[in-house]
């Protein structure tokens, strides 16, 4: 995947280009045919120097009235979720694959992936987090380039380049089936378990240099 230009940033170095920026470049988006149904583009909430970055599928109706991600049901779960991980909202940085609501809320398209991911891209590369929590399969897709269900890879990390991430099934799916919510709760416990075990390792410097792994964000090529 070809990176984004931002102008005024020729290297994009991680952590470079302000979150402003790239909500600048995406602008009134009429790149895909969701931006005739939205009501706001849902472009990311939280901290833009979170150590933790979710990553959740596309707003629901609640989100795109007010334009935040995870207001709704699922975000009310998301918010007890992150408390198991001694997190709070403002602590994270938070949005989804797809920026403008589907209608009815139906699955994100391929086409519609492939408009926004970018964008998803250099929001992580803006934030430039240690882990990555992947609520679902269509996040998890993006961000292990990988076609495995969530249910047979969520429980534990995976090392992408400089990321660690953790994908766990959708907190809206553990509204309609009870069972996910154990599930959820352990894996939320263990993202505070990892945090502990790895503190921060100091403030990043804005236009830093890149960290020694050399790696790249998810869908780098
Ligand atoms: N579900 C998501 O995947 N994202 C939101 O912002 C809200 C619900």
């Amino acid at each position: 995947m070809a990176m984004l230009k931002i102008p005024g940033y020729e290297n994009q170095r991680p952590g470079e280009v302000p979150l402003s920026a790239v909500r600048d470049l995406l602008g009134d988006c009429r790149r895909c045919p969701l931006c005739e149904t939205r009501t706001n583009i849902v472009f990311g909430d939280g901290d833009p120097c979170a150590r933790v970055v979710i990553v959740g599928e596309a707003p629901g109706k609640n989100e795109d009235l007010s334009g935040v991600p995870f207001v709704g049901a699922a975000g009310k779960k998301l918010d007890a979720l992150l408390e198991i991980a001694g997190l709070r909202r403002d602590d994270v940085f938070i949005c989804n694959v797809l920026k403008c609501r589907p209608p009815s809320n139906r699955d994100p398209r391929p086409e519609e992936i492939a408009e926004c991911s970018p964008f998803l891209r250099e929001q992580i590369r803006s934030v430039w987090p240690d882990v990555i929590v992947c609520l679902g399969n269509f996040a998890t897709r993006f961000i292990l380039r990988t076609e495995q269900g969530i249910t047979s890879l969520r429980g534990r990390f995976y090392e992408t380049g400089h990321f660690h991430v953790l994908p766990v099934f959708h907190p809206a799916a553990a509204i309609y089936d009870r069972t996910k919510q154990a599930s959820l709760e352990a894996d939320f416990a263990l993202l505070g378990q990892w945090l502990a075990e790895h503190p921060a390792a100091g403030a990043a410097t804005a236009g830093g240099a890149e960290p020694a792994t050399g790696a790249e964000p998810a869908g780098e090529e």
